[in-house]
Parts: C-alpha cells; structure tokens; sequence
C-alpha cells in the first residue's frame, strides 16, 4: 500500500510536462500570424507543430516534400480564441426569468440530462474558432469540472475548459425570490459563504474538486446580501495560496470597490464602475470583463421576447453606456479581456451567439488587434496560463484558427469566416470543409 502511494506521489508531484503522445511534426505556412504577445500581424510564418504542442516559427523556406505541411498562406492564422465568461450548462429562453428557470433546472433536469445538453453547446465553440472557455459557474455541482475531463480525455469534443464550479456568493447566491425553507436548493449551485473562516473552507473544496480558477459573486443583485471585504480577502488569500486566479462579478460599483480592496485578479461585467474606479484597476492591473452585446443581438433579443428595439428605450442607453465605459478603461489601461456571458438562445449554436463578444467591442470603438488581444494573450494572462494558450509560440498548445479576409480593415465578416480550427495538434475544420 505505501509502495503504491510512494509511486503515486512520484508520479504526481513529477514536474508537469504537456502529453506528447505521438511525434508527428506537422508545418503550417502563414500568410499572415498574429502575434498576441506583440500585438501585431507578422507575415509569411510557418508553425512547426509536434504532437500537441508548437515547436518553433520561422519564416517561409522550402519544405521537403516528404513534410506534412498544411499551406495556410492565403489566410491570416491566429491563436485558437478564449471566451472568458460561459455558462455551458446553463440555457434559458429569451422570454424566461433567470430565477425560475435556474429552479426548474435544479429541480426537474437531471445531472446527466443537464451535462449531456451543456457537451453540445461546449463542441459549438470550436467550429468559431474560441478553442478555449472559462465557464463561470451556473454548472450544478462540478458538471463543468466533469465536462473539462472528459474533453480532455478525448471521449467528447470540445473547446479546453477552465472550470470555476459552483459560484462563490453570499446567502441566496443570484436566485431571487426563492423561500427560506428552500434555501438549500440553492446550495446545489453555488457555495454559499457563511464567514471569512467558511471562505476557506469553499476554497478548499473548489481546490479538492480540481477546478481552475475562483469565482465569486461581490453582490447578488437583485438579491441584496452580498460578501464582505473580510470573507472576500479570505477568498482571494487562499486562492492564491493555490496558484489560482479570482474573479469577481460586480453590478454597482460598490461592490467593485470591496472586491478590488479584497485583491481580486479581475472584475466580470463591472456595467457601473465609475471612472475612479477605473483608474484604481488601471493601477493594479485587475483585468475587466465588459459582457455587454451588440445592437443586432439586441434587435434578435427583441423579436424573441416579442417586443421591437423602438420599444426598448432602454437599449440605447445599455449601448451608450457600455460604448463610454469600455472606451474609459482602455484609456486608463485596464486590461480588457473578452467574455459572452451569453446564455441565452439565440436561433444560433451556443458558439456562434458567443462571437458576438467581437461585434460588441468592435462597435464600441475598440480596435481590431486591440479585441484579439483581448480574446487571446490577455485572456490567457487573466489565468496565469499566457505560455499555454491564446499565444503561437514555442510550447504552448496547438491552438490555431485561421480567417480569410482582411482583418484590420474588415474585421466583422472577416471573423466571421472562421476556414481552419486545430486544438493540442488536431483538426476540427479544415479549409474546404462545407461551409457552415
Ligand atoms: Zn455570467
């Protein structure tokens, strides 16, 4: 039995190295390679890949013709793109209350049923090029953590998933409305946090079950109790004890304030930051997510709930508002990282809604290399794995997506003609392959 252990633990505690499994050396030659670390389109590259991982770039030079080499020159190829906020086990109709449909998933859809749904919408991703996603809770009780294995163990396809688990949050998590004696339905999808010491204690847990990264809830609203600085400093300490990042889903700007003080590593939505608040996260570098959407999601949003974007007043400040907030941060230098948030069905793959991201940032003003940073390098950085993902560059994973079209000056039609995926070496879509 100690034997056993002994080997286990030499074994594990072996410094990590990536899977190699079989050598084979494949080349891909690049019209154009955007350089997220750089920020800059590079031309006439060719990737050496082997096995899962990139092995080196080098300019374009004659290949022999026993290589396998997969000429990509007509196009610009990119680092596979992150979503840094999806909930893949999570759908509601447009129409529906976010707090009813969380009970009724809770209630009369089960694990398997529920986890079988969220492979599905999890494959959508790859066929757009996002070969990573950070899904951010709304997962039941670790179904994220089970859906990342068993991508990665190859039994299903899908993009590589950093799994948060269950929420961290304060009483009633983001589930309005529910009564005191059904309280604890609510404990089947977030960690409720009792005090500092109880923050831990979910930490530990979250850790035990093997997740990626922390998430929290600084409020719950329109539920009102939200956690203090006190259990969020608790959070983000053993956290990092861990080697993992937290991020922090705040709607007043109060709530901003106590997790930026608690030592969070970003803040996710931040819709009422103010622009002191800004500066504050310029200075300590804490990474914001923005989740706002585009206009045209918001006119299919309207049709789908039956209402018409006259009718929706409110939109037009939703964009304004999102426009000058974003526009504030970059300005000040908050790293901005790209996440969806999308969760809605949207007449389109969970994937395809997701891109949206794109459009919304686009359209706010924010430059086209500006965005792929910020759905690839920095994205990465936000979890402390920019040498493994959302980079071309020796040893980080194979994971490269190719567009066709020009992407400085064209930059919506042009991401959305996604002609080659490959993720850790393996191609998911080819040029040639049947249009989508
Ligand atoms: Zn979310």
């Amino acid at each position: 039995m100690t034997r056993v252990l002994v080997i286990f633990l030499l074994i594990f505690l072996y410094p990590h190295t990536k899977s190699i499994g079989q050598q084979s050396d494949v080349f891909i030659k690049a019209g154009f390679l955007y350089d997220s670390k750089s920020n800059q389109l590079l031309p006439n590259k060719i990737i050496h890949i082997q096995g899962s991982t990139i092995k080196s770039i080098t300019g374009f030079r004659k290949m022999d013709k026993d290589k396998k080499v997969i000429d990509l020159s007509d196009y610009t190829v990119l680092p596979g793109l992150i979503d840094a906020h999806t909930h893949v086990l999570f759908s509601q109709e447009a129409n529906e209350d976010f707090a009813d449909h969380s009970i009724q998933t809770l209630t009369m859809e089960s694990d398997a049923l529920r986890a079988l749904r969220g492979a599905k919408r999890a494959e959508s991703y790859l066929e757009e090029g996002i070969t990573s996603i950070k899904d951010l809770g709304n997962s039941g009780l670790y179904l994220d953590v089970a859906l990342r294995d068993a991508i990665n163990e190859g039994t299903i396809d899908g993009p590589r998933i950093f799994a948060a688990g269950p929420i961290l949050s304060a009483v009633g998590g983001q589930v309005y409305g529910v009564t005191h004696q059904h309280q604890n339905i609510i404990d089947l999808e977030y960690r409720i946090i009792k005090s500092s010491e109880d923050a831990k204690n979910a930490v530990r847990e979250h850790v035990n079950q093997n997740v990626d990264l922390i998430k929290i809830c600084a409020d719950n609203l329109p539920n009102k109790a939200f956690l203090t600085i006190e259990e969020m400093s608790a959070i983000v300490e053993m956290a990092h004890a861990y080697d993992l990042t937290v991020t922090a889903h705040c709607i007043t700007n109060e709530s901003a304030r106590n997790a930026i003080e608690a030592g969070v590593d970003g803040i996710e939505h931040g819709f009422n930051l103010t622009d002191s608040t800004l500066t504050l996260m310029a200075k300590k570098k804490i990474f914001l997510v923005p989740t706002e959407n585009s206009r045209s999601y918001m006119e299919t949003y309207a049709k789908l709930i039956g209402d018409d974007l006259d009718g929706m007043d409110w939109v037009n400040g939703y964009i304004s508002r999102g426009k000058k907030r974003l526009m504030t941060a970059i300005e000040k230098g908050v790293p901005i990282v790209a996440g969806s948030d999308n969760y809605t069905k949207m007449e389109v793959s969970r994937g395809k809604s997701s891109t949206d991201m794109l459009r919304t940032y686009f359209e706010a003003g924010m430059k086209p290399l500006d965005i792929l940073q910020s759905a690839t390098y920095i994205s990465a950085m936000h979890l402390n794995k920019e040498k493994d993902i959302g980079t071309i560059s020796p040893m980080a994973y194979a994971d490269i997506i190719a567009v066709k079209g020009n992407l400085e000056n064209d930059f919506i039609s042009t991401m959305d003609n996604v002609v080659f995926v490959m993720k850790g070496g393996k191609v998911y879509r080819n040029i040639g392959d049947s249009s989508k």
